[in-house]
């Protein structure tokens, strides 16, 4: 009871409190849950660590106050097939997507460049420039790439994952899944070599294909080349920033009934006979609740919250076989005078929302990821660059203007010499390699830098670990039903009440939102409780043609 003398200001929040569920961790996957579940009418607290909501969707002011970058995820790239945002009326929260038409480029020493724009055609065009036949062959493969990706993998990014024999005979059952049964088996290296003649076209190919992590020497793993193709001509921009994303969905959360506790490090599950009764957080208190959601990776959700002594042996032993992403990203992210200007053959590079450079051929990208495996970066490394504030200028709000833009590379967490020298000396090896492929940027156009290393990703959220940007690595053995692994990948867990739906839980990492969308419909099944929301139609088309 408040004091009558002094007045109520505010009434505290509990130290111990009852939910329907609590979801650890406020990113896309906890924010999605989030949403489904309180409008489903549960009882939902979302609890982050950070000050600030929306894990790999932040947009924050690293460089200097004024200019905004969107330090982890800004290239979306399931925005057209993400059932949140056909569920939800995210259009009253003036939320955006741009799908710039110059997706991919690539630029080479000599000013030749190569482009993948939304459209086929004009991507062809482009290929034309080195070799006619390749061209032709893209143009063939991706029509046929893209049903793929449209009746198959994209929809079943939302659709619990299937054993493999199930999903070999599923996938018999039409000549679309038969195509894409001819491709698992290869590596994506043995696909694009043989598909395409030119080195040059390979290796942006290859480039699009791995760079979120894919070995590109594995196979059973060729299923992905359509997808990351078919994506990295679809990615889209959040406008306003990635952030928005997050503020959008939190208003849902909060609109039904929801809370979002922030600055709030969960450090325990609680357990009573074997079952996941609630979280504690680092302040003391005390959040009871029916179903726990954890969108951690599976070494922090079982060993550091959990605790190893209250899970099955063989929960035990797949946790401690989990395999953390093969590399992370170190990125550069810089302020500007004038946007990075590209000189080469192309002008419309110059408009793309992502520029590699740095490789000439497949082998020299083959052998700085092999070095990045091994720890080490040499000389001969490339990148991907974007300049944000071409697409979304209210990135910059400082009075002296200008823009943001950042170069991302592929690192070792451990790299030989250590972060703290390497970062330096390779900050001036990343605005070489840049200046060579853009040469006005130089130190004269530069108002400020921010380097963010792969220490700095684990630093600003641990569940990145090493930071491994899908809290796992995508390996035949870590996909599809063996994510994190077989016990855990339709969300539920063997351990009663506790349910996992993040990056490193099916379909996995990146802002695709499976996971969470995933642990909201199991949870309401679970509880009992009618789900207001109903598949897409391509879910549907999916599920009459190959699950039912
Ligand atoms: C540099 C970089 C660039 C990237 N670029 C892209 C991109 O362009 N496109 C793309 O799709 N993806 C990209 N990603 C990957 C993407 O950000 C992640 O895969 C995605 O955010 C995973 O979503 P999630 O909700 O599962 O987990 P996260 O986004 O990791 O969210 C988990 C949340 O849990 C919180 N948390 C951690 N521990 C605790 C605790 N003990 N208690 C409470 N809260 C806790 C964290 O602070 C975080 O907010 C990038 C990642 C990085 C690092």
């Amino acid at each position: 009871m408040p004091d009558p003398l002094i007045g109520k200001i505010f009434d505290e929040f509990p130290d111990e409190s009852d939910w329907d569920v609590v979801i650890i961790g406020g990113g896309p996957n906890g924010l999605i849950a989030g949403a489904y579940l309180s409008k489903a009418g549960l009882k939902v607290a979302v609890v982050e660590r950070r000050y600030e909501i929306g894990g790999g969707l932040a947009t924050e002011e690293v460089m200097f106050p004024g200019y905004y970058t969107n330090i982890h995820a800004i290239y979306h790239l399931l925005v057209d097939l993400m059932p949140v945002l056909r569920d939800f009326d995210l259009d009253r929260h003036a939320l955006m997507w741009t799908k710039p038409n110059a997706q991919a480029g690539m630029v080479f020493e000599d000013g030749t460049s190569l482009l993948l724009t939304r459209m086929i055609e004009d991507t062809k065009d482009s290929l034309m420039k080195l070799s006619v036949k390749d061209a032709v062959t893209f143009g063939k493969l991706m029509r046929g790439w893209r049903r793929i990706v449209t009746e198959i993998i994209g929809p079943a990014t939302f659709i619990p994952p299937m054993p493999p024999l199930d999903m070999i005979m599923a996938m018999q059952r039409t000549k679309t899944g038969n195509e894409m049964l001819e491709l698992v088996e290869r590596s994506p290296l043995d696909i694009i070599t043989d598909s395409f003649e030119n080195d040059r076209v390979r290796t942006l190919m290859l480039y699009v294909c791995c760079m979120w992590g894919l070995d590109p020497r594995e196979t059973g793993v060729g299923m992905f080349v359509p997808l990351y193709l078919d994506r990295a001509m679809n990615k889209c921009y959040c406008v306003g920033g990635s952030h928005k994303l997050a503020g959008a969905l939190t208003r849902e959360i909060l609109g039904n009934g929801g809370t979002i506790l922030d600055a709030a490090d969960v450090t325990k599950v609680t357990m009573r006979n074997g079952r996941a009764t609630g979280v504690e957080i680092a302040e003391g208190r005390a959040l009871r609740s029916k179903v726990v959601m954890s969108t951690l990776d599976p070494q922090t959700t079982f060993f550091d919250l959990v605790g190893a002594e209250h899970l099955p042996e063989a929960l035990r032993e797949s946790v401690e076989g989990w395999k953390l992403d093969k590399w992370s990203f170190n990125t550069l992210h810089v302020a500007t005078r004038e946007p990075p200007r590209y000189a080469c053959d192309d002008p419309w590079i110059n408009e793309a929302f992502m520029v590699i450079s740095g490789f000439e051929s497949p082998d020299q990208l083959l052998a700085h990821w092999d070095s990045v495996v091994a720890g080490k970066i040499d000389d001969n490394f490339g990148g991907h660059a974007t300049c944000e504030s071409l697409f979304d200028p209210h990135l910059v709000r400082s009075p002296w203007g200008g823009h943001v833009s950042f170069f991302q590379m592929h690192a070792p967490y451990e790299i030989e010499g250590g972060w703290e020298k390497r970062g330096e000396e390779l900050e001036e090896a990343i605005l070489a390699k840049w200046r060579k492929a853009a040469p006005n940027m130089t130190p004269e156009n530069i108002i400020a830098t921010s380097q963010e290393t792969p220490e700095g990703i684990e630093t600003r959220f641990p569940n990145m670990r090493r930071g491994a940007i899908k809290h796992g690595d995508y390996t035949p053995m870590q996909l599809g039903c063996f994510r994190p692994n077989q016990e855990c990948s339709d969300t539920r867990t063997p351990i009663e009440g506790l349910y996992t739906c993040g990056a490193s839980t099916y379909p996995g990492g990146l802002v695709l939102g499976g996971p969470g969308y995933l642990g909201a419909n199991r949870v309401a099944e679970d509880l009992g409780v009618a789900k207001w929301w109903k598949p897409t139609r391509e879910m549907e088309h999916y599920i009459k043609t190959y699950v039912e």
